[in-house]
């Protein structure tokens, strides 16, 4: 579905992926961990391009990416973000709705009836008409995961979507995440929740200083890592 073929990234002189080459399955679910620093929101930033690559390559479907096709491929990526990255300046309709109207230029009433649709997967249904700054951290995410399943994607990227929530919203967080990885969806997940990434994984890549230091399925990865750095990796997380 996805494969990353000898990526190497570098900003400036740092450099921080080196040679990654993976496939990511289409219908599974991957969960990335690794330090902070270690290159996965980088590595995902590539997969969709909002990274160029200093060299290697990305496929999707068999299909090379770059500019002449990035924009047709990214509407079938969605991603979360840590911070949400929502429009503070729209409504939680127009939020979820936007890139309905701009991307996919649907009108006014399908658009609307999209948005509450998706609203009420995330259990938002009472706030379509509120602005981002009156939700909680935990509310503002399940409006940022809406806005993505309204545009039907392929593929899920979540880049730490509970890393700035505080504890009590996490749980309903992973909630709707944990729908979505029932529903077929291509995912990958950053995320330092073992106990989530141990439910729904179905493979683990463990990054180390810009490198897939380790990569297996979830039940070898958590029963027997095979590396000295991920077994102290978990240590200090479990
Ligand atoms: P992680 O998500 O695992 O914490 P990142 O991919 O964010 O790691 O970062 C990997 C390395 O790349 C870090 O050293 C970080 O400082 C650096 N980095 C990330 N983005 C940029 C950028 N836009 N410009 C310069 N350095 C960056
Ligand atoms: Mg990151």
């Amino acid at each position: 579905m996805i494969d990353v073929v000898q990526l190497n990234k570098k900003f400036k002189e740092l450099h921080v992926l080196f040679d990654i080459n993976h496939t990511f399955q289409q219908g599974k679910t991957t969960v990335i961990i690794g330090a902070s620093g270690s290159g996965k929101s980088t590595l995902l930033r590539c997969i969709n391009h909002l990274e160029a690559p200093t060299s290697g390559a990305i496929y999707y479907k068999g299909e090379l990416l770059d500019e002449s096709n990035i924009q047709t491929v990214r509407k079938q990526m969605g991603m979360v973000f840590q911070n949400f990255n929502l429009f503070s300046n729209m409504k939680v309709s127009d939020n979820v709705g936007y890139a309905l109207s701009v991307v996919k230029q649907l009108e006014a009433e399908t658009i609307q009836t999209i948005v509450e649709q998706q609203l009420q997967t995330v259990g938002l249904s009472d706030k379509i008409d509120v602005y981002p700054k009156t939700l909680s951290g935990g509310q503002k995410q399940r409006v940022a995961i809406a806005r993505c399943l309204a545009m039907e994607p392929e593929v899920f990227l979540f880049d730490e979507p509970t890393s700035s929530l505080d504890p009590e919203m996490v749980g309903e967080v992973l909630d709707v995440m944990r729908n979505i990885t029932k529903q077929g969806f291509t995912n990958i997940i950053v995320t330092h929740e073992m106990g989530f990434a141990k439910e729904v994984a179905d493979e683990v890549i463990f990054m180390y200083q810009g490198r897939i230091w380790e990569h297996a399925a979830k039940d070898e990865f958590f029963g027997q890592p095979k590396t000295q750095e991920a077994k102290a990796f978990l240590e200090k997380i479990l």
